[in-house]
């Protein structure tokens, strides 16, 4: 990092200040992000976390020479096997299908690929490993078939969430269990019945807990310490305060994360998303009317930390703003293409990712080149680019082909005709009726499927 560079300051919730970013190691720097559990499809919460991944790695990647991105899947968890269950299908079926929409989704609204995404399924020894150690040192115990996290012998438990185990049990966020001598005591590992995906182990068949998943797979990939661990505020606890007990009595001498980033929860019209109250909405349930550009930019429109609010108003400025970005960008010269990223927009990003001041910064800019400033044309598309946003050209923008992503199409077009080959008939009509919702028409002849815009 060179001196003229803006510093990074980011909030830590451990300490619950924003301090500058120091990483570890600046020739690495090392994020690791909670990914997917794989049983449906993503909603704008989840994709909200996914995002403020994407623009803190764009940043650091901006900034430092290497990044190391790991984000997981959790492919192992009672709510796949709930779900498959219910569907009448094969976990693998459903995990499959799941982490391909998952993909899909995020690639759709420019949400960069992590450099590693494990599987949770494929680091079972690494978990067994871990377990067994925590055994041996006496922080964890085996219990009719379980082994579960003794938390009384981690006097820091606690201190990330900022809880005390006595708020923790009145929380009843905890199960109680006969088998635990504790009550806020969590599991590593459970059995499993014959019908229950299981993995031969010292305490018999059985399977891991979430939370060792995480602790497993990030020091497989990042190390016993590294810099960032982030996800939404909902995983503070229990799931990264578990994280950090099991990972920092695994290893006394790391640190486990050295700086942890939550972001905000998201509304849906002022309420809590939720299936009851008929507000939920997944990524694709937006993406079938509206641009995904537009849904990545209200993101941004509020900071991480502060709640955001989503509505249709908030979704409609959002697109009108992409309007006037664009047609700024008319006014680009292809000789200014190669200009660095503005200081004002990188500057902002480094307080604690201010992305509603860099929206700010690009509309002055965007001022400027329709003043017929092309040097300021060129700022805002490279400010885009750090933001991930601005990668349509204006003409594709304006006739509305940003809505419409052709290699998706294709891709549903194989997986339908994959779908009527195993006779599965009702997959195969839902792809074609969800194409429809978007305004895709598929037509079927000789030469196989071709598609059209209604
Ligand atoms: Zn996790």
């Amino acid at each position: 990092m060179s001196d003229t560079q803006p510093r990074l300051h980011l909030h830590d919730s451990r300490t619950r200040s924003t301090v500058p970013f120091v990483p570890l190691a600046p020739d690495n720097v090392r994020v690791y992000y909670c990914g997917p559990t794989v049983y449906d499809l993503a909603h704008i919460g989840n994709l909200r976390a996914m995002l403020t991944a994407d623009v803190l790695v764009r940043l650091l990647r901006h900034l430092y020479p290497r990044v190391t991105y790991v984000r997981n899947i959790t492919d192992v968890d009672d709510k796949i096997n709930a779900r498959a269950h219910a569907n009448g299908e094969s976990i693998a079926d459903l995990t499959t299908r799941t982490i391909h929409d998952f993909h899909e989704d995020l690639a759709a609204v420019s949400i960069l690929p992590p450099d590693v995404e494990p599987r949770a399924t494929h680091h079972i020894g690494e978990m067994q490993d871990m377990i067994r150690s925590l055994i041996e040192s006496g922080h964890a115990y085996e219990a009719e078939g379980h082994v579960l996290f003794a938390v009384n012998t981690y006097p820091s438990y606690g201190a990330l969430s900022g809880r005390t185990p006595d708020d923790l049990i009145a929380g009843a966020r905890v199960e109680v269990a006969p088998y635990k001598r504790d009550p806020g005591d969590f599991v590593l590992w459970k059995p499993s019945d014959d019908q229950t995906p299981g993995w031969d182990s010292p305490w018999g068949r059985g399977r891991p807990g979430w939370h060792i998943e995480c602790s497993a797979m990030s020091q497989r990939y990042l190390g016993e310490s590294f810099d960032i661990h982030g996800g939404g505020s909902d995983l503070l606890f229990p799931h990264h305060e578990n994280e950090r007990a099991q990972s920092m009595c695994c290893h006394p001498h790391g640190r486990f994360a050295n700086h942890w980033v939550h972001n905000a929860m998201l509304l849906v019209n002022g309420e809590k998303m939720s299936k009851s109250l008929g507000n939920f909405l997944t990524v694709r349930d937006v993406l079938r009317d509206t641009p995904a550009e537009a849904l990545r930019l209200l993101l941004l429109r509020a900071q991480y930390r502060s709640v955001l609010n989503f509505t249709r108003e908030g979704l409609n400025e959002a697109r009108q703003m992409l309007d006037r970005f664009y047609r700024a960008l008319e006014n680009l010269d292809p000789m200014h293409d190669a200009v660095p990223a503005p200081d004002s927009v990188v500057q902002v990003l480094c307080d604690d990712l201010n992305t509603p001041r860099a929206l700010a910064e690009m509309h002055a800019l965007a001022d400027a080149a329709m003043a017929g400033d092309s040097k300021a044309a060129a700022q805002l598309k490279t400010a885009g680019n750090l933001l991930g946003l601005l990668q349509n050209t204006p003409e594709a923008w304006f006739r509305g082909d940003a809505k419409v992503d052709p290699a998706r199409i294709e891709r549903l077009i194989a997986e339908r005709l994959a779908a009527r080959k195993a006779r599965d008939f009702a997959r195969a009509d839902e792809i074609r009726n969800d194409l429809a919702a978007q305004g895709i028409v598929l037509e079927d002849g000789p030469q196989g499927t071709t598609w059209r815009q209604a």
